[in-house]
């Protein structure tokens, strides 16, 4: 039987394991749905890039307008939905979706920006996905380099023979790849120069306590200079406040992604900051 309706029900915590299989049952059910009944939206955050204040990519980001729910984020459901299975069905429509808005951009005659799509550990096991990639992108006449792809650093570690091969593969088609999350697994940095992968995403939770705590900000002035050496980008993700970005931008980060700029936002709030000549902020000199 329903349960409720109240937001946050996927978080509600009790010790009643019972209680928490069923709900994760129902929330599997409303999942299965959901697809179909087109209740997945992608919002867009923007990338900044630090020198020049211009927005030169925007991150897609799933939402899940629940109908009794209200618009969930994917901490709400991105568990099951990998669980389950569900993602891999999920994760070609945010492909297709997130492809789809590049290619309306441009007949609308925005100037051209990165769109960082998320891929989940089971939908980067798919056989097909490199041919479903190259697909998608032909049908919206893309160029590759547009669609950038971020995999977490923990799921590229997993299995680094594989996923360095996948990389490869993906990086033949021209797309653009990021480490995602980076910093929060364990990486072999011998191998990381032969991701081809062209950026690192420094995780939100070395940015978070800067520019106070001098540990992380070791971590990111590393990170940020190893991949410079490497001939790699660097995001930092995260960033909500001004002396976070003076900091980064001291270090010679390249570019942020963060409260500061611009939370996620509908697609069409996302057009109107990419119109306006893409620039979230002056920048810090
Ligand atoms: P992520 O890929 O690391 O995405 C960045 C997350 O940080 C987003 O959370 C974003 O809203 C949040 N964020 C950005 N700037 C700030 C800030 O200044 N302060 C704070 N507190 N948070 C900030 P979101 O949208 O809730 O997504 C969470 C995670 O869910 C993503 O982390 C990603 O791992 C996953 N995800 C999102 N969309 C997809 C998707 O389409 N497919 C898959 N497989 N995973 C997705
Ligand atoms: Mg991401
Ligand atoms: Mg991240
Ligand atoms: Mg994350």
């Amino acid at each position: 039987h329903a349960k409720g309706s109240g937001r946050g029900q996927v978080r509600f915590y009790t010790a009643d394991l019972n209680a928490r299989a069923r709900e994760r049952l129902q929330v599997e059910a409303q999942l299965r749905q959901a697809l179909e009944a087109g209740e997945f939206v992608l919002h867009y955050q923007p990338q900044v890039d630090m020198k020049s204040g211009r927005i030169v990519g925007v991150e897609a980001l799933l939402r899940w307008q629940h109908p009794q729910r209200g618009l969930l984020g994917p901490l709400q459901f991105i568990d099951v939905a990998e669980d389950s299975g569900l993602i891999v069905g999920i994760g070609r429509w945010v492909l297709e979706e997130a492809c789809a808005q590049l290619a309306r951009w441009r007949d609308e005659g925005l100037p051209p920006v990165r769109v960082g799509v998320n891929l989940s550990a089971l939908q980067f096991r798919q056989p097909d996905l490199v041919d479903n990639i190259a697909d998608v992108l032909e049908r919206y006449g893309l160029d590759a380099e547009w669609l950038d792809l971020e995999v977490t650093e923990s799921l590229v570690m997993e299995d680094l023979p594989q996923t360095t091969a996948l990389l490869e593969a993906m990086h033949a088609l021209g797309v653009s790849l990021s480490i995602d999350d980076f910093g929060t697994g364990y990486s072999s940095l011998a191998y990381l120069k032969r991701l081809k992968a062209g950026t690192l995403k420094i995780d939100r939770s070395f940015v978070k306590d800067l520019p106070h705590d001098a540990d992380d900000a070791a971590i990111t002035r590393t990170v940020i200079s190893m991949a410079a050496s490497l001939n790699m980008r660097v995001v930092a993700e995260g960033v909500e406040t001004r002396a976070q970005w003076a900091l980064l931008a001291a270090e010679g980060c390249d570019t942020v992604q963060g409260y500061f700029c611009s939370k996620p936002v509908p697609a069409g709030d996302c057009a109107r900051l990419l119109r306006s000549g893409s620039r979230v902020l002056d920048p810090v000199s």
